[in-house]
């Protein structure tokens, strides 16, 4: 299962997409297209794209359209993709969803399954508040959930833990409500193509048997 699976993973910022994806990567073999750890390594390496990118993901905002879809075209256009990949956190408008379309078209691609992870908000904004990035590889932890071994420190690689800007509570109700008014549409337009699958759990291991029951 899962092998070789073309999956979207949508939820709102902190639903758990990131942590759980980071997670099935251990234990499958998928590409993983995060359109947020994409644009993170161009600011990170001072690209045009990233200067551009930087103002609006601070303020919770999306970056435009165009830019994101032609990111996850380039990537998935690579080799690797054949083996399966998850996309995690695009599309997150109908114009990307249909951008898409196109890039899946013209790559030779299909979608498999679009799996929605539905958790309540304020649940949302504790987990958004709470978490800590890892300033070096990148990791992300959360001070209620997933608290690092010692405080401020990367168990992975030693490197400093910070909150990001777009985690404060102000940007977060901000991404919260950038979710509900552009992405819902998209989660309309997959229920509509009969892939949606809904996941409700937070617990891992619940997820996994359910998607392994799910995506066989
Ligand atoms: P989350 O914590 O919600 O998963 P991400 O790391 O996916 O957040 O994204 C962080 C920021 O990067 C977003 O708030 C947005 O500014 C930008 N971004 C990421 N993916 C997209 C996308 N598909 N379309 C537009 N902007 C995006
Ligand atoms: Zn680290």
């Amino acid at each position: 299962m899962l092998k070789q699976k073309n999956l979207i993973f949508v939820g709102a910022p902190g639903a758990g997409k990131g942590t759980f994806s980071a997670w099935l990567l251990e234990h499958y073999d998928l590409v993983h297209i995060s359109t947020g750890d994409i644009l993170r390594d161009e600011i990170r390496r001072d690209t045009e794209l990233g200067r551009a990118a930087s103002g609006l993901m601070k303020e919770g905002k999306l970056v435009p359209d165009e830019i994101v879809a032609g990111m996850v075209k380039a990537r998935l256009a690579q080799p690797d993709c054949d083996k399966g990949f998850i996309l995690d956190g695009f599309p997150r408008t109908v114009h990307q969803a249909e951008l898409l379309e196109a890039a899946l078209a013209e790559t030779g691609r299909k979608l498999d399954r679009v799996v929605l992870f539905q958790v309540p908000d304020e649940m949302l904004l504790q987990r958004l508040t709470a978490r800590l990035s890892c300033r070096k590889c990148g990791e992300i932890y959360n001070r209620l959930f997933l608290p690092p071994r010692q405080e401020g420190v990367c168990d992975k690689c030693g490197g400093e833990l910070f909150q990001r800007p777009d985690d404060s509570l102000e940007t977060a109700k901000n991404r919260l409500r950038v979710f509900y008014e552009q992405t819902q549409p998209v989660i309309d337009y997959y229920a509509r193509s009969g892939k949606l699958l809904t996941i409700t759990e937070t617990d891992r291991e619940r997820i996994q048997q359910l998607l392994n029951r799910e995506l066989n």
